[in-house]
C-alpha cells in the first residue's frame, strides 16, 4: 500500500509514523482490545490517527464483538474473555 505523502502532526510539526497500535473500546463492563492495527502515530506526543478505512473497519468489528459479548452475558456464560485472530 502506498501511504505517501506522510501526514504531519499539526501541533508538533513532525512527520507521523505508520506503525501498529492497540485499539481499545469499552461499553459498560464489556471491553474490546484490537492489537496490531496500523495507524499514523505522532512520535512526539503519541497521538494516534487512524485512516477512514480503518475507522470504518473498527466500528463495524467492535459493534459485532460487543453484541456477541453482551449476548453471552445475558445467558450468563462462564466465559469472560475471547481471543480471535484472522489470517495468522
Ligand atoms: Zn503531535
Amino acid at each position: 500500500m502506498n501511504h505517501l505523502p506522510v501526514p504531519t502532526c499539526g501541533k508538533d510539526h513532525v512527520s507521523r509514523e505508520w506503525r501498529p497500535v492497540t485499539f481499545e473500546y469499552a461499553d459498560d463492563d464489556v471491553s474490546v482490545r484490537v492489537p496490531n492495527v496500523y495507524a499514523w502515530v505522532c512520535p512526539a506526543d503519541g497521538e494516534v490517527s487512524f485512516t477512514p478505512e480503518t475507522v470504518d473497519e473498527l466500528i463495524e468489528t467492535v459493534r459485532e464483538l460487543i453484541e456477541t459479548a453482551k449476548r453471552a452475558r445475558r445467558r450468563r456464560s462462564i466465559l469472560t474473555e475471547y481471543v480471535v485472530s484472522v489470517g495468522v
